[in-house]
């Protein structure tokens, strides 16, 4: 069977914008007997850890790779390239692992599949895909929603 890639938070990995990981129980679960590939696309990206948190502004992350929506920090500060080449790299990196699925956080601005913030930094929540899951499935993988603990 097929490895699963899987967002490397989840995995314990201390990855994310606040310079934690997220270990899961009902990822580990949901995983036992597979293969699985943990990946970070921010971090492969360059970003630093900790960052800044980001949010997708002016749509999901099908519009940012149509060129009609940003990512940017709590700051206002442009990181569209760095999410898309994440995004990128993510894609590279399943391929070369031979993964058709992928599990990944929740409302990510990369990770996120089906919810996400809505860019206002409010936590306010909208429909719609993280960069990373966008172009995954724009190439074939399907990407669920990491389970809850
Ligand atoms: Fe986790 Fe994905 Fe954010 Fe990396 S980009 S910290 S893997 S949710």
């Amino acid at each position: 069977m097929e490895p699963v890639l899987v967002s490397a938070c989840l995995r314990g990995v201390p990855c994310r914008y606040d310079g934690r990981g997220r270990a899961s129980g009902a990822v580990a679960e949901a995983l036992a007997g597979r293969r699985s590939v943990a990946f970070c696309p921010e971090v492969a990206a360059g970003l630093p850890t900790p960052r800044r948190p980001a949010e997708i502004v002016g749509g999901d992350g099908h519009d940012v790779l149509d060129g009609r929506a940003r990512v940017v920090d709590d700051t206002g500060h442009d990181v569209t390239a760095q999410f898309v080449d994440g995004a990128e790299r993510a894609l590279e990196a399943a391929r070369r692992a031979g993964c058709t699925e992928a599990l990944l956080m929740p409302r990510s601005p990369s990770c996120g599949c089906g919810t996400l913030y809505d860019g206002t930094f409010t936590g306010t929540l909208r429909e719609g895909d993280g960069v990373t899951v966008a172009l995954l499935e724009r190439h074939g993988i399907t990407v669920r929603p990491a389970p809850r603990d």
